[in-house]
């Protein structure tokens, strides 16, 4: 299992760090140990001082497919759910500055938790307006509509799948809207599509 992770995919998140729209999708990988496992508590990293959130719609590949077209993309993918892209900020700036990869900042353990439940698509309306959001500690802090991506599920799909084989059981992170921030020990983070609760997460 792998997960691709799309970067600056709302226009408001890259302009909030600074990054410009970009013209085609910015990604990059997590590896399946950055899963948390169901029910384990989420450790603050000791190599970080300034943990972001990062609340992303989340896709869960159901087919095997390479070189994919625009017309069969929505066949790889049939349940959404919802996931939190961690993301060590100073760690990642300092990649940033010296134009090293992210992995570091990115791709450590645990900092990928998903919701457990995933959501079929035929249970939306339009896949293409779907609300999500994340509160800490009951404040509003992420608002996000599907609407405003930059690239669509489907166009995520036919691009990726022309660098990396999607298997099935692999997901996609399909980037984050704007509102990062950081996390402190004791933080509780919960994390919306509509009104549906999906991720409920402490920070210890
Ligand atoms: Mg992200």
């Amino acid at each position: 299992m792998k997960i691709i992770c799309i970067g600056r995919n709302y226009a408001k998140h890259a302009k909030e760090l600074g990054s410009a729209i970009p013209k085609e999708p910015v990604f990059f990988m997590k590896p399946d140990s950055a899963r948390l496992p169901k029910k384990a508590p989420f450790f603050y990293p000791n190599f970080t001082k300034d943990l972001h959130y990062e609340v992303e719609i989340v896709l869960k590949i159901n087919k095997l497919g390479k070189n994919i077209s625009k017309k069969f993309a929505h066949t790889y993918y049939e349940e959404i759910g919802l996931g939190i892209d961690f993301t060590a900020r100073d760690l990642q700036q300092e990649c940033k500055e010296k134009g090293l990869p992210w992995e570091k900042a990115k791709a450590f353990d645990y900092s990928a938790p998903m919701s457990q439940e995933f959501i079929k698509k035929s249970e939306f309306k339009d896949i293409n307006n779907i609300d999500f959001s994340l509160t800490k500690n009951n404040e509003v802090v992420q608002v996000g509509n599907t609407e405003d991506m930059l690239f669509s599920f489907d166009n995520l799909i036919v691009y990726l799948s022309q660098f990396l084989t999607l298997k099935i059981g692999d997901y996609i992170f399909t980037g984050t809207p704007a509102g990062v921030g950081p996390v402190v020990i004791g933080d509780h983070l919960e994390g919306y599509i509509g009104e549906r609760k999906m991720i409920d997460l402490k920070i210890k």
